[in-house]
């Protein structure tokens, strides 16, 4: 993939222009307003984690952030740089999670708009696969002679059943997956997605190596992480700082959109 002084490249910046002028973004939101308004009693045990996230629904993030100033640009790619570099070591909650709401509610994601509708069995099935990915991912840092905190392999969100839906029917476990099958398959035509797709859903993950480069991006996390579990708290934190700064030069170089 091609870096330009944009800070994105030109494919990642064409398939984000190919997709709201050819109405992706729409069809997508019309997907997110086929489930039905929701009440909680904000637990807020679902934004415990970053939500994993189609690739058409980075394309839409991004694309938003485009029209946002630079300065908002930068704070939301600090904060979901450093959840990638942090979170092998420190569990944090989803970057958007404020005191008592979610800063981007509206424009929240469809794991997050699903959450507490599903059934409490198809919601064990789901944190099960989870656990199995988190288990591989801990595997793997073994190989590299790292142990993970115990905190950031625990499993993930409990099941919530405090969420009400407040019109219309309950959608059913199939209604769901159904919409998570749409969803996925909504961005498959379009060109340029596929640089979305290398990130396992994981928008921090896209974040940081679209900033970085990938392979600097993961040999970074390693480092930050070595540090932190040794208790060397300055040298993580001068590796931070850097970082941080590329990643706020880097957002700050996107183009408007046209
Ligand atoms: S995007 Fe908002 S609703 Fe979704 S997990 Fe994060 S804070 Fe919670």
């Amino acid at each position: 993939m091609r870096q330009v002084n944009s800070g994105l490249t030109h494919s990642l910046l064409d398939a984000l222009e190919t997709a709201r002028s050819q109405g992706y973004f729409t069809r997508l939101e019309q997907l997110y307003q086929e489930l039905p308004q929701t009440t909680c009693t904000r637990r807020q045990a679902c934004c415990g984690l970053l939500p994993p996230m189609a690739p058409l629904e980075m394309a839409w993030w991004f694309c938003g952030q485009r029209g946002e100033s630079s300065k908002e640009r930068g704070g939301a790619a600090r904060r979901l740089l450093e959840y990638f570099l942090l979170n092998a070591v420190r569990r944090l909650p989803c970057p958007w999670a404020g005191p008592d709401s979610c800063q981007i509610y509206p424009r929240r994601f469809l794991g997050c708009r699903t959450y507490g509708l599903w059934s409490p069995e198809a919601y064990a099935a789901r944190q099960e696969q989870a656990q199995e990915g988190q288990r591989r991912v801990v595997a793997a840092w073994a190989e590299l002679g790292v142990e993970l905190p115990a905190e950031v392999s625990a499993p993930g969100p409990e099941y919530c059943d405090q969420v009400r839906v407040a019109s219309g029917p309950e959608p059913r476990d199939r209604d769901l997956e159904l919409m998570e099958e749409r969803l996925y398959e909504a961005g498959h035509d379009l060109p340029g997605l596929e640089y979305l797709q290398p990130w396992d859903g994981d928008l921090s993950y896209a974040v940081a190596g679209l900033a970085l480069g990938r392979q600097q991006a993961l040999a970074l996390k390693v480092s930050v992480t070595q540090e932190l579990l040794a208790g060397r708290e300055e040298e993580a934190e001068e590796l931070l700082a850097q970082a941080r700064k590329r990643a706020r030069d880097w957002s700050r170089a996107w183009p408007a959109p046209r």
